[in-house]
């Protein structure tokens, strides 16, 4: 099942891919120009800027602060929450990587661009470099999906630091794509945030592998038990 990360880092990559299509759609046009006349208009445009606003990934950064912010909070709230600056900064931080990703990308993608024209390729062998030399939708789909997923950790990790009188879980979806330290992790039941740390303390805020799709997250009501039962299940356990 998609959640709200899931589904803002896809339209996000989604948002990416039209751009690249878009790009190969205006290669001909730009291969048909003479040499140096292609070059000044390729220099001229702002991939960068066109990527962001016209093909909607601003919009989809903003729908991630959203999402976010849904996500993050259980009801009841923690007595002590992380002030909203706290919480925005340190999504920025992770806005920023992306945008620096776009930008970069952007960069590549005009050198590839003037590369084939003075190369004469065609459209195919245009989209061809494209597709093997800069960053695909799906990658750009998980290194975001990763960058929100440790994001959400850590402001989970701090909201149970400031309540150390509080049970946690280890919440996440327990599947076939589960990893065998999260499914341990998620078998534990709720634990106090020092047995967490003493634990686990690894995994905590960098989650147990590349897109760990877990985190710590308060115990407030046994509906959030219903997969350490299957986890114990899983494991033959039962305590
Ligand atoms: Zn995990």
């Amino acid at each position: 099942m998609p959640d709200l990360t899931d589904k803002a880092a896809q339209a996000y990559s989604g948002a990416y891919e039209k751009a690249l299509k878009d790009v190969v759609l205006r290669y001909p046009a730009l291969a048909k120009l003479p040499t140096t006349e292609a070059a000044g208009l390729l220099q001229s445009i702002d991939f960068d800027s066109l990527f962001r606003e016209n093909y909607g990934m601003g919009k989809a950064l903003e729908g991630l602060a959203v999402s976010l912010a849904k996500e993050i909070i259980v009801t009841p709230a923690p007595p002590i929450l992380p002030s909203t600056q706290t919480i925005s900064a340190a999504l920025q931080f992770e806005v920023d990587a992306a945008n620096a990703q776009i930008t970069q990308t952007a960069a590549e993608i005009k050198k590839i661009m003037m590369r084939s024209i003075l190369g004469n390729q065609s459209e195919a062998e245009f989209a061809a470099s494209l597709t093997s030399e800069v960053l695909r939708p799906d990658q750009i789909n998980s290194y975001v999906n990763q960058n929100l997923r440790s994001f959400h950790r850590t402001v989970e990790l701090q909201m149970a630091e400031a309540n150390p009188d509080q049970l946690y879980i280890w919440a996440g979806p327990l599947d076939d794509r589960t990893s065998d330290e999260c499914v341990q992790m998620i078998s534990e039941g709720a634990l106090s945030q020092a047995e967490w740390q003493a634990n686990y303390s690894a995994y905590l805020s960098s989650g147990t592998h590349y897109g760990c799709r877990h985190t710590l997250q308060m115990f407030v009501a046994p509906s959030q038990l219903k997969n350490t039962k299957e986890a114990r299940t899983e494991k033959g356990v039962d305590y």
